[in-house]
């Protein structure tokens, strides 16, 4: 096989058009290809820019045409992910179901392990009647909601599958979302992206497999803590009972404040920056006139994501999980507290693009300690129910500079459900965020033509962009306990869907194939 580079087709051209292309390049006729990568570039011009796949070999190709194309030109193998169990591990206990934990189960139950998931939330079907419960009336049930149940915090997410990571396994996650339902064309997007309703049905077909090769999931059951037998772990215990096995993996997540607490009392957590903010919503149309200068459905969804460091502000300020199309969603999980983040549906169709615009944090704003920045989360989202009466604080973007709670609202409507109530978002944090986000939101303006609109809306507050803490690993083991292996964005190695699937199935690479410890 060969691979075919940088090949530029404009954006309202079809499959057609890019097959001619192909044809012309390698002045051949008689092949079959598929597309390994799609890009946008709308530097000079609005173009897709692919890279192909195609079924020839490179001698199959005449010479002139090779040399003509040689920094396009390849050969192609496909990359093939070899795992063994050559640890004989027969059983793996994975507290958490969300990215980390359920690839790291997928890979290890296709291995022949025994695995057994607790999962604190509900399946994913009883989830979402929760969640919809929330939307609809604010009630919030803590142990099933945006951030615990089946499929963890991405589920009801905008399902963006980005990563800055160049791991090469990454790949393999991709295929195991299309094994299970996604879409082809988050093979080869630049941004793929599947979108809440679509990712839903894949994690329930990974559940179905997970079962099919014996695996276990204990929904509604928490981990409480461990039991130890002569220095090591011996069991994992949760509110329903106990469970033994070969390796456990903690998969926690950014939100289980509450087992953050256990695992702070067998010194295994030290604490880490994060960041926090708001979501800013635009109109839709607005950011694809900043980016395209166009409105087509035929172009891509238009995104962005800005950075601002400047040296006499405390804080960078940048934009985070951008969703186009996509609304605001309340993602507490304790009762008495508010946090807010984005989601989208797979057609991103919504009137409004939103995303978290957060500043970085460290002890200098919350304090010394490994548990000092859960605290401030904890202040900070109470702070933000108690100035919402329990609807989300919201505030148009101009108020947000000026310091006068929103009277009236411009062009852009917030998305937020069941309701918001105007308010001071300038009462919620430090001065130096403020200052700060205000700012960085002016520089933004600058690289997306009206990003600070006086009517964009600002809503409070985005605290979850990762974990407050790190639990200190090795080799992806706890160096206390050799048969504990926290993982993905609680334990503080990766952020996003992707990056935490990939860092689980790292890990159970590691268990498989690793020094053996355990
Ligand atoms: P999680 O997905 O948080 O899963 C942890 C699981 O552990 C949860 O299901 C939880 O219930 C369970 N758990 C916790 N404690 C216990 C316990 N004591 N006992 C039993 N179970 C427990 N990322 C993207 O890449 N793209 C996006 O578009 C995107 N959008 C997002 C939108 C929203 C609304 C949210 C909240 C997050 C979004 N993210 C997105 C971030 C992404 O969801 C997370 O980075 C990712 O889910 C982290 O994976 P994880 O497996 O490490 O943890």
């Amino acid at each position: 096989m060969i691979i075919l580079r940088n090949i530029k087709i404009p954006y309202d051209k079809d499959q057609k058009f890019l097959r001619e292309k192909i044809e012309k390049e390698i002045n051949k006729k008689d092949f079959n290809f598929k597309i390994h990568k799609k890009s946008f570039d709308a530097r000079k011009g609005l173009n897709f820019v692919y890279q192909v796949v195609i079924d020839l070999e490179l001698d199959d190709i005449e010479m002139k045409i090779q040399k003509r194309l040689k920094n396009n030109l390849a050969a192609f193998e496909e990359e093939k992910l070899e795992v063994e169990n050559k640890n004989k591990i027969e059983s793996a206990v994975i507290v958490g179901t969300g990215p980390a934990g359920l690839f790291a189960a997928y890979l290890l139950a296709k291995k022949g392990v025994k695995v057994t998931l607790i999962e604190r939330g509900k399946a994913v079907d009883e989830r979402v009647e929760d969640i919809d419960q929330l939307h609809k009336t604010g009630v919030l049930n803590e142990e099933s909601n945006v951030q615990f149940g089946e499929g963890g915090a991405g589920t009801f997410s905008d399902g963006k599958l980005t990563s800055r990571s160049k791991d090469k396994r990454m790949g393999h996650i991709f295929d195991i979302f299309v094994d299970h339902g996604a879409p082809e064309d988050i093979l080869y997007e630049q941004k793929p992206h599947i979108g809440t309703d679509i990712l839903r049905d894949v994690i329930k077909n990974m559940r179905k497999e997970i079962e099919s090769l014996g695996g276990v999931y204990h929904f509604s059951e928490k981990f409480l803590d461990f039991e130890l037998d002569d220095g090591k772990i011996s069991k994992i215990i949760t509110d329903k009972g106990k469970y033994q096995a070969d390796a456990y993996i903690l998969a926690l997540g950014n939100s289980a404040r509450d087992t953050f607490r256990t695992l702070d009392k067998y010194d295994l957590l030290e604490s880490k920056p994060f960041a926090v903010g708001f979501r800013i919503e635009h109109l839709r149309r607005d950011i694809e006139l900043a980016q395209f200068g166009m409105t087509s459905d035929k172009l891509p969804a238009a995104t962005y994501q800005l950075n601002v460091t400047d040296k006499d502000f405390d804080h960078s300020v940048y934009t985070f999980c951008m969703c186009p199309g996509g609304y605001v969603v309340n993602s507490s999980s304790i009762e008495g507290q508010l946090c807010v983040n984005g989601m989208s549906y797979h057609d991103r169709d919504g009137k409004n693009s939103n995303s978290a615009v957060v500043a970085s944090i460290d002890e200098k704003i919350y304090g010394q300690g490994n548990l000092a920045g859960m605290d401030f989360q904890n202040k900070i989202e109470k702070k933000a129910f108690d100035l919402g009466g329990g609807k989300a604080p919201v505030q148009r973007l101009r108020d947000f500079i000026d310091g006068r709670v929103t009277e009236k609202l411009g062009e852009v409507s917030p998305t937020f459900i069941p309701g918001y109530v105007f308010a001071d978002l300038n009462q919620i944090y430090p001065e130096s965020i403020n200052r700060a986000i205000k700012n960085a939101l002016k520089v933004m303006d600058k690289r997306v033509k009206g990003f600070a609109s006086d009517d964009a809306i600002l809503t409070g507050v985005e605290t979850r962009t990762s974990a407050p803490i790190r639990i200190k690993r090795s080799d992806y083991r706890t160096e206390k306990f050799q048969n504990l292996y926290p993982i993905g964005e609680g334990a503080g190695y990766s952020g996003g869907i992707i990056s935490s699937a990939l860092d689980g199935i790292k890990c159970a690479i590691e268990i498989l194939e690793g020094d053996k410890k355990c």
